[in-house]
């Protein structure tokens, strides 16, 4: 078997323990109250805090299998845990039917993953990680260089500079009217990163679409006069065009 065959062959099931990863950081550190830490001990049953055995710690098959209990005290498991496995499932099943590099498929699945964990974060808790938003510009630009199949290595430099400076100023003049900010840092800093990926070119698409996402969200949560989530918009668009390169 070639090593071209075996590798495109582990890229869903990469996706399904990245997706389980994905599930682990919104548990612990977006949708708990408490935060906890990611250590990389063994998971354990949150309610009676028994330790899972590695039947138990199978993405997608353990949950089937335990029918969404655990085995000891039958409390249930979260099913956003499910949910994101199977999503992950889907998108490394597209991303193999694109015309990528295998290794830019790796690379676009770990973007992604960052821009889904940036999405729930400042949907439920208006917070954007800048470590990873930061971690999304550098890999964009090593991408571009590498590969240019999302970009040219030029329009992903020029991207991520007017991602940042656009939202910036914006901010800016904002402030000057209304005397409070209007777009967030983390969104600069994000939009940025997204541009790195995909190239100034797709400046307007992506804004465009951001801000369409984040005014249906705005309307369906009634929140249109207060503070909308621009990064989860940001970040499902930049999702999208990862999975349909242009
Ligand atoms: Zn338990």
């Amino acid at each position: 078997m070639s090593l071209l065959f075996i590798s495109s062959a582990l890229l869903p099931m990469f996706g399904i323990i990245f997706g389980s990863f994905v599930g682990v950081i919104y548990h612990r550190k977006i949708a708990s109250r408490i935060k906890k830490e990611i250590i990389i001990t063994r998971s354990h049953c949150d309610t009676c805090y028994k330790q899972l055995t590695i039947l138990e710690l199978l993405p997608i098959v353990s949950y089937l299998i335990l029918r969404g209990r655990c085995k000891d005290c039958q409390s249930e498991i979260p099913i956003q845990y499910f949910y994101i496995e199977i999503l992950f499932l889907i998108i490394s099943l597209n991303l193999l039917l694109l015309p990528l590099h295998i290794v830019e498929a790796y690379m676009a699945l770990v973007l992604i993953g960052l821009l889904v964990t940036q999405a729930i974060s400042d949907f439920l808790n208006k917070e954007l990680f800048t470590l990873a938003s930061i971690f999304i510009a550098i890999l964009g630009i090593i991408q571009s260089l590498i590969f240019s199949t999302y970009s040219s290595i030029t329009f992903s430099l020029v991207g991520l500079i007017t991602g940042f400076m656009s939202l910036y100023v914006i901010n800016k003049i904002y402030f000057l009217f209304k005397r409070r900010n209007g777009i967030g840092e983390g969104d600069f800093i994000l939009f940025g990163g997204i541009l790195a990926i995909h190239g100034v070119e797709m400046f307007g698409p992506i804004l465009l679409i951001a801000s369409c996402i984040t005014l249906g969200i705005g309307y369906l949560t009634h929140s249109l006069q207060g503070e909308m989530p621009l990064g989860t918009g940001l970040a499902i668009a930049g999702t999208v065009f990862l999975l349909i390169p242009l």
